[in-house]
């Protein structure tokens, strides 16, 4: 069946046009102020030759001289880029479970993969740990899974998944080291999650396209939870946890695990929390727990994705049913660039699909006006719904936090 909606081709593959103004460092700056001396001692040579009666003909061999007396500078190096594609809850028991062991792991993921793997990292939350060992009582929502089924976020180009959530411990010790051994096996890294407890909210580290991108996990839900990586309840210590990843780093992504489930809207503690990290140096903010999405904000110009939505689940209710594939795109010194593409999990098949049109669009106009409510200005154009967050240049040319166009 033809797919009714997809990604419109070229987010994660568009020419980078060069920039100047790179708020990252001097160099760009500095080769900007050469260029333009070495071409008014060009023009002042030129014009003195004409004053002096020559032609402008290009044969002119003292006009040529000068043209060659210019050096030829090397092209300034183009900006570095990053393509993610995140997603919201992924669950791999109970009546998924049941599914993939009917169909399959291919078939469970193959309707979205390619697109899936497109981008140069792949990100989601695994909600159910990967175990055969450990409680399970999937009706009352104590979830393991199949560890066979890691086969699933392999075959869609999962690169890390996070832990950092109020479900990696239900199968205890044992299990949730299964999980992490499994993931191990398989090379898909995780955060906010580790063997050593202590370790469960240290940062991890990747480089991509050249970029340092550190990545921090932790959950923040208001029942108690078993998960060695909470945010604190000192908002300040947080900061500091932030701060000092982002000073080892060219870009920090921060995952959190938050929210109230079904809310539509973020709470106060999110946008609390969400703004904390920004402001202490998150550059991206993705959020998942409400099984529904929620808006995206752009505070101080960095995307706060406050909840990414069901990606795989059972719970076969309406929204929670209706998530997306969110692309985005990080180019230095100008910014993200995010599209939003809806899929929907079928109640029969539970899994990601592309709508068709007529459900595409209104999930893309219900997520506009949760973005709306945030001050986020949207735009959906060819069944995606698009956002950019653009630096802003300050007057006196220093690193200027992003903004909205
Ligand atoms: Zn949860």
């Amino acid at each position: 069946m033809p797919r009714p909606c997809r990604a419109p081709a070229g987010l994660f593959d568009a020419a980078c046009p060069l920039r100047y103004d790179s708020a990252r460092g001097s160099r760009s700056k500095d080769m900007t102020v050469l260029r333009k001396g070495v071409l008014l001692v060009g023009v002042a040579l030129l014009a003195t030759l004409l004053a002096c009666g020559r032609s402008q003909n290009a044969a002119d061999p003292a006009l040529s001289a000068v043209a060659s007396a210019i050096p030829s500078l090397p092209a300034p190096p183009a900006p570095r880029t990053f393509s993610l594609c995140a997603v919201g809850d992924i669950m791999l028991d109970r009546s998924v479970g049941r599914m993939i062991k009917q169909k399959g792991c291919k078939w469970i993921i193959q309707e979205v993969a390619e697109d899936l793997a497109a981008a140069d990292f792949t990100f989601g939350n695994l909600e159910s740990p990967l175990s055969t060992v450990g409680a399970h009582d999937p009706p009352n929502c104590v979830f393991r899974a199949n560890p066979e089924y890691v086969k699933v976020l392999t075959l869609a180009g999962f690169d890390m998944v996070t832990l950092a959530n109020n479900h990696c411990t239900d199968p205890g010790r044992e299990g949730y080291l299964q999980t992490l051994k499994h993931l191990d096996r398989v090379g898909i890294k995780y955060v906010g999650g580790a063997r050593v407890r202590a370790q469960a909210s240290w940062p991890r580290m990747t480089t991509v396209n050249g970029l340092t991108v550190g990545w921090l996990a932790y959950t923040d839900l208001d029942f108690p939870v078993d998960c060695p990586s909470r945010v604190p309840r000192d908002l300040c210590r947080h900061r500091e946890q932030i701060a000092a990843v982002k000073n080892k780093c060219d870009l920090l992504i921060v995952s959190y695990h938050w929210g109230q489930e079904y809310w539509e809207h973020p709470s106060e503690r999110q946008k609390q929390v969400g703004h904390a990290a920004v402001e202490a140096g998150a550059d991206l903010v993705l959020g998942h727990h409400p099984h529904v999405l929620e808006g995206i904000e752009i505070y101080q110009g960095r995307p706060i994705l406050y909840s990414m939505g069901n990606f795989i689940f059972d719970q076969r209710q309406g929204p929670r049913m209706e998530s997306a594939i969110f692309q985005l795109r990080y180019t230095e010194g100008q910014g993200w660039t995010i599209q939003v593409v809806p899929v929907h999990l079928p109640p029969t098949r539970l899994r990601p699909e592309y709508p068709p049109p007529a459900k595409r669009d209104a999930i893309l106009r219900r997520f506009a006006g949760y973005c709306g409510r945030l001050g986020t200005t949207t735009e959906i154009a060819d069944g995606v719904l698009r956002i950019e967050a653009r630096p802003a240049v300050s007057a006196d040319g220093s690193s200027a936090p992003l903004t909205q166009n």
